[in-house]
């Protein structure tokens, strides 16, 4: 390359003169000066004197960024994306059975999104107005999956807004969409990101994206892929899961639909997404989902992935998934926790990704609380983010008896720990 650079100058030194005769004196001063600055560029950067610098450069964030506590605050389960039967394809589920559904297998949270095309955008008055639209201990977001020519986005909000409003620009440019959801103060989610009715909307307009949708979890991977690219261009995006249960169990034969057996392998809680909030109410819900303390298990059984780094090597956690810190250049503790119904037998394996590549294949310890450890030292100078990815036995999960078989040996899935992400990008 040097070689190459070396001789340009000089070439560029003959045009000039080969054109000077036929070009009049000022111009020829001025196409003089210019092509000698053009050689002094070239040539400046062939010596590596001259550095060119992106003012959008990844920089060393200047702003001190402190993680929030990782001890205040409690663990809650949900599912963010089921159908009722206020979305036309959906059967054999009301409300009702999906709001005492989810208590009976001890979600904390639940959002039923139905498509907001099948009702006009009327969302408020469908499944928001539905008398069974009630819970005393299922925490029910307010939402629905908006349903647009572009692909499908869900809507998560501690409280009724004007859906109406979001439907009514689906088909405008996304500066504008962007705008009309900060003003409506709503968290968008891009849903099942590749494939049929994938997101096509900007990645600048979402606080999340469903990097795991259905039991299915095999078809996720281009979904996963899309979050790394995202994540390594320095979009702080959480990753969430979703059921996108549209069917359950009839209550007698004559009500069975040709979908009617989906509901015995894919229903509320396949998978089930955690959040670290810091109270049981909706709002803390949707703050931790957007600030990205989150993990995903294959059902609600299954057990927690929990993902924690030591700064200063303590053996105090200091941070845990979703926070971003700047990087001090020492080497950093990490640790990867499992909790919940852990089988003493069961053999757990880690995959630590690092900036969308793979870090390393690990083994948990063995025990009634598996966990693994390991240290690595995040660069100074631009991004770094780490997640892991867990797998081992199948957790059973009697309600939906064949989730477990189709899940295969996932278990779950952490949000990122960030070193030097732009908190104000
Ligand atoms: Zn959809
Ligand atoms: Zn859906």
């Amino acid at each position: 390359m040097k070689q190459q650079h070396g001789s340009k100058p000089q070439s560029i030194h003959i045009i000039h003169q080969d054109h000077a005769a036929t070009i009049s004196t000022p111009k020829r001063q001025h196409l003089g000066k210019l092509l000698a600055a053009v050689a002094i560029c070239i040539s400046g950067a062939a010596f590596g004197q001259v550095a060119r610098v992106n003012p959008w450069a990844p920089s060393n964030a200047n702003t001190p960024i402190t993680a929030a506590s990782i001890i205040n605050g409690v663990w809650l389960k949900g599912d963010l994306h089921v159908h009722s039967r206020h979305s036309k394809e959906s059967s054999n589920n009301p409300v009702a059975k999906i709001v005492a559904f989810s208590k009976s297998v001890g979600m904390d949270y639940l959002c039923i999104t139905d498509h907001d095309n099948h009702v006009d955008g009327d969302v408020a008055h469908n499944t928001w107005a539905d008398p069974d639209f009630k819970s005393e201990s299922v925490l029910l977001l307010y939402g629905a999956e908006w349903t647009t020519t572009r692909g499908h986005g869900n809507v998560f909000s501690a409280k009724p807004y004007d859906h109406q409003q979001l439907y009514d620009v689906r088909d405008q440019r996304d500066t504008l969409i962007g705008r009309v959801k900060n003003k409506l103060g709503i968290h968008l989610s891009a849903n099942h990101p590749s494939g049929k009715d994938h997101f096509g909307y900007s990645y600048d307009i979402i606080q999340s994206l469903e990097v795991w949708n259905s039991v299915l979890w095999s078809k996720n991977a281009e979904a996963i892929m899309i979050w790394d690219d995202m994540l390594s261009s320095g979009r702080k995006l959480t990753g969430r899961g979703g059921s996108d249960a549209h069917h359950g169990v009839p209550e007698t034969p004559e009500q069975a639909t040709p979908n009617s057996k989906q509901a015995q392998a894919n229903y509320v809680g396949t998978p089930t997404t955690w959040v670290f909030a810091s109270a049981r109410t909706s709002q803390a819900v949707i703050n931790a989902l957007t600030n990205g303390r989150v993990s995903i298990s294959s059902n609600p059984y299954a057990p927690r992935v929990e993902f924690y780094a030591d700064l200063n090597q303590d053996n105090k956690m200091d941070m845990m998934m979703g926070d971003n810190v700047k990087s001090t250049g020492k080497p950093v503790k990490f640790r990867v926790q499992l909790t919940g119904n852990i089988a003493d037998t069961a053999a757990y394996t880690i995959k630590v990704i690092k900036n969308g590549g793979t870090f390393g294949t690990f083994q948990a310890t063995a025990g009634k609380t598996p966990y693994y450890e390991f240290t690595d030292t995040p660069a100074t100078t631009g991004r770094t983010y780490y997640r892991v990815v867990v797998e081992g036995p199948p957790t059973a999960y009697p309600q939906v008896p064949q989730a477990a078989t189709l899940n295969g040996n996932m278990v779950g899935l952490s949000n990122p720990i960030y070193f030097n992400f732009d908190p104000k990008f």
